[in-house]
């Protein structure tokens, strides 16, 4: 028996017992004739004393070769601790060792294993066996299970069936590029990894399944904008015989129990709100409702004077920043500076002071007078003290960088508690989505979404403004779900496949075995994918999905630890037939 106990387990209760334990040494403290060694495993931390008077010289001299990181077996007994350490659970007792082995010997690591570490992020990636040590990294792999157990156990007992789909496939198109893997056997040819299981999912409905889900692996090629990882984890699932209003019940159903499970928290029902409801008010299609600062659109009271600035503008819109009055002008000058950082955008800002005597002081007096400004305060729901901030320009352009202050400004004030969950339903997206590059329409969601009946005859007259049976569930702030009802009828979806500018022959290339399903009585459904490593760091209170995933990779789509990617042989080339052309 390696150890009876782990080092997390032994309390007052074991007092004189014979134990055997194992684990690596956290930390020693060598008095000459007394030394304590903290071993330490993915249970806790168990001290350990050698003595002169009781521990053999042998013992001792071999206590004194320990070092940092060592991996080590004793035998001894327990016994009361004479100073106790109320900070941790086996903090009243110690073990007197009698027997030391040591199993391996460590390197000095190359950082601090403890909670605050001094390795950097780099070096704790390319050591992140070292890092999986640490508590904090330990602890939310351990959370990231029990979110992924209390996920298995709500949908199995709710019916749902989890199927594997293969890895290698065909490409799904989910907006991203594809990663692609040469067959050695099939001459220049390649499979795509999946983008996510969308396409299968729906043929475990065709084939009858009814109910199914997966946690698994998805695989998108997009160059990696602040915390996404090439490869991320879904909980993804579909149903057969559902309406919207379907899904939407059982996955806020799901999203309610890991709430309670993991964090306690009891939500009753979660709010709704359209898309175009959404962008109105909040400029962004997953807003973070935890806090106000809703958008005030100020056309109609913003575009009547000589400012061209507003006159040339399509959309005028501005927010009120709680106690904001109280910035000087600096300050001011300086927020100006962030909204016209390339990353944000604007061209400028105009603000108005809310004075705690009900009057005005703005950047633009010369046009606008009390009243005018009076009004602004009215739709930005302003309050004597807040500061209003206006910006203007094309609809969505201004949407976005005005959104992109109120979450700032949220963040800048404390706003946004990790510990309060605000869910929220965001639904009837659009179908399709414009795209500037390649100037032509895309799916917003993908090519599978089924578009609201009544919206049909607006393809060809207005695409933009077809709305789907698209929803995505937004938790403070981020998209943590989304999914749709699909078209499970093959003139639908050629329609829909020539509406994003597929030739026939295109669609049926890539899509056929899917449109040929649908004339095998496929059944009408729907459903839902959950970015898993999201999710399970909104829960865990954090915003940076690699902190909850064993292995990450960097902002360059690179493994650091193992140095992938990296160059093949060139046999390997050689047997797939492909040469590098760099
Ligand atoms: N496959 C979709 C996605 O990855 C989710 C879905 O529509 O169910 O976003």
């Amino acid at each position: 028996m390696y150890r009876t106990h782990s080092n997390g387990e032994l309390r007052l209760e074991n007092l004189g017992e014979q134990v055997i334990l194992a684990g690596w040494v956290q930390k020693i403290r060598d008095k000459g004739f007394m030394i304590w060694v903290d071993l330490r495993d993915r249970y806790g931390i168990t001290q350990l004393i050698f003595d002169e008077e009781r521990t053999s010289k042998t013992i001792i001299d071999q206590a004194k070769s320990l070092g940092r990181e060592f991996v080590i077996q004793i035998k001894g007994e327990v016994i009361e601790r004479v100073s106790k350490n109320k900070n941790i659970p086996t903090g009243e007792v110690e073990i007197l060792v009698k027997e030391l082995e040591i199993l391996n010997k460590s390197a000095v690591p190359p950082f601090t294993i403890e909670d605050e570490t001094d390795g950097g992020d780099e070096l704790r990636m390319k050591y992140r066996y070292l890092d999986i040590r640490r508590n904090p990294v330990k602890n939310n792999l351990i959370f990231r299970h029990k979110v992924a157990m209390e996920v298995r156990k709500y949908l199995s007992d709710e019916g749902f069936i989890e199927v594997e789909t293969p890895v290698l496939i065909k490409s799904t198109p989910e907006g991203a590029r594809d990663f692609v893997v040469p067959s050695r056997m099939n001459e220049g040819q390649f499979y795509a990894l999946p983008q996510s299981p969308q396409t299968f999912k729906q043929l475990l409905m065709v084939g009858g399944m009814d109910k199914y889900f997966q946690i698994v692996k998805c695989f998108r090629d997009e160059d990696l904008r602040a915390d996404r990882q090439p490869e991320f984890t879904q909980i993804d699932c579909e149903m057969a015989f559902v309406k919207q209003e379907d899904i939407i019940n059982a996955f806020e159903g799901l999203t309610k129990h890991l709430l309670k499970e993991v964090k306690g928290v009891t939500i009753d029902k979660f709010p709704r709100m359209s898309y175009n409801e959404a962008m109105k008010r909040y400029g962004n299609d997953k807003p973070d409702i935890r806090f106000g600062m809703e958008f005030g659109e100020l056309n109609e009271v913003a575009k009547h004077k000589d400012f061209s600035v507003f006159n040339n503008a399509e959309l005028v819109v501005g927010i009120a920043i709680p106690n904001g009055n109280t910035y000087s002008r600096k300050e001011i000058d300086k927020l100006i500076e962030w909204v016209k950082r390339p990353q944000v955008g604007a061209l400028g800002m105009v603000y108005v002071r809310c004075n705690d005597d009900g009057t005005f002081k703005s950047s633009v007096d010369k046009f606008f007078d009390q009243n005018d400004l009076s009004n602004w305060a009215k739709a930005t729901n302003a309050k004597p003290g807040d500061l209003i901030c206006v910006l203007s320009g094309v609809t969505n352009k201004v949407r976005a960088q005005l959104s992109a202050l109120r979450m700032e400004m949220a963040e800048r004030l404390g706003l946004r508690n990790p510990e309060e969950f605000a869910p929220l339903w965001v639904t009837d997206f659009p179908l399709l989505e414009w795209d500037e590059e390649t100037e032509r329409y895309h799916a917003m969601h993908h090519p599978f979404t089924s578009p609201k009946i009544e919206d049909i005859e607006l393809l060809d007259s207005d695409p933009g403004k077809v709305r789907a049976n698209a929803y995505d569930l937004v938790l403070n702030g981020n998209e943590i779900g989304g999914g749709s009802i699909r078209i499970h009828d093959k003139k639908m979806q050629a329609l829909m496949f020539k509406h994003l500018g597929f030739t026939p022959e295109k669609a049926a290339e890539q899509f056929g075995f899917l449109m040929n399903a649908f004339e095998y009585g496929a059944p009408p459904h729907g459903g839902i994918a959950f970015g898993l490593d999201r999710l399970v760091a909104i829960l865990g209170g954090q915003e940076t999905i690699r902190d909850f995933i064993a292995f990450p990779k960097n902002n360059k789509g690179r493994d650091v630890m193992i140095d992938a990617p990296s160059a093949i042989d060139e046999e390997q080339l050689k047997e797939l037939n492909l040469k590098i052309n760099l």
